[in-house]
């Protein structure tokens, strides 16, 4: 049925309920195939440290174009993925493929892997990550796992962290500040780095910035005292960037700098990015 579905069904999409289930439905049902057919692949972005935009990391995004809609929105897939059961499959996929890219970069930047709630609950993760650390042969401390603050609000995954740490990733947390955790959380699960969301970095770039100065500065702070390091989340201009570098944020990463693109295409980028920081 799939097939006969034209790229006019999802784009005549209504948002009446029962509508939208049937598309989600559809959706999924694709999903579940994508990975074998090779409709999911990885985009990398590059992350830099601030005005010269020295490369530091790149983080895998992923991306699926679907046979009839084009790209569909990982914001979408992912969910679906979660709900269904896939990211499971995807997710292993995910960290195996970005290990085995970064391993052939030719600078040690570290790579950046997003990791599902999902992922972190299912027992496997941590076997998993030592394999595609293991078959790629890239080093443990290349490899960040980014989580976010739902992922981590419970306490059962607390020994997860620990293993994870344990075989030398890094952890950072990802959109900071549009969950809720705790600050004992941060400390006793021993993140490595802060990503402080696009939604606090947006408002910098207004005239009048007071406010978000005052939040994303305490972020900072915040982040310092803990001893972790800090990225900021879509820096898309010049305003935006001096206000974090004056507070003393690190590392940045957004469209200013560097648009995520295919990953055959991202050793020219970071060659570029060198260039042009020398
Ligand atoms: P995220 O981890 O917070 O990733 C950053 C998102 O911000 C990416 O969106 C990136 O394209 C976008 N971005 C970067 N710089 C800018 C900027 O300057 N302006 C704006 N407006 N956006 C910027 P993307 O690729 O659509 O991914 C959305 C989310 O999907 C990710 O947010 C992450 O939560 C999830 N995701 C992506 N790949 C994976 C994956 O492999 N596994 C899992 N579990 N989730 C993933
Ligand atoms: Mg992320
Ligand atoms: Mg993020
Ligand atoms: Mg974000």
């Amino acid at each position: 049925a799939a097939k006969h579905r034209g790229r006019d069904a999802w784009a005549l999409y209504t948002p009446v309920l029962g509508e939208r289930a049937r598309q989600r439905a559809l959706l999924l049902q694709d999903l579940g195939h994508a990975l074998r057919d090779g409709q999911l692949m990885l985009d990398y972005q590059l992350i830099v440290d601030g005005p010269a935009g020295r490369p530091l990391a790149a983080e895998a995004l992923l991306r699926w174009r679907h046979p009839h809609h084009g790209a569909v929105e990982p914001a979408i897939f992912v969910t679906l993925a979660e709900e269904g059961g896939q990211i499971l499959d995807i997710g292993r996929w995910v960290l195996r493929q970005a290990c085995r890219d970064a391993a052939g970069w030719s600078r040690p930047l570290t790579v950046a892997v997003n990791l599902s709630p999902v992922q972190l609950r299912c027992p496997g993760l941590v076997d998993d990550v030592a394999a595609a650390l293991h078959d790629s042969g890239l080093p443990p401390q290349r490899l960040e796992l980014e989580l976010t603050e739902s992922a981590v609000a419970g306490d059962e995954v607390a020994d997860v962290l620990r293993a994870l740490r344990a075989l030398g990733v890094r952890l950072a947390l990802d959109d900071f500040g549009t969950g809720h955790s705790s600050l004992a959380q941060l400390q006793r699960h021993g993140f490595d780095r802060l990503k402080i969301d696009r939604a606090f970095v947006a408002p910098l770039a207004a005239a009048d910035a007071g406010q978000a100065l005052a939040l994303v500065g305490a972020i900072v702070t915040l982040a310092r005292a803990l001893g972790l390091a800090c990225t900021a989340e879509g820096v898309e201009q010049a305003t935006q960037e001096a206000h974090l570098q004056a507070l003393g944020c690190e590392a940045m990463q957004g469209f200013r700098y560097h648009r995520p693109c295919a990953a055959a295409h991202l050793p020219q980028s970071i060659d570029t990015a060198l260039a042009r920081a020398a």
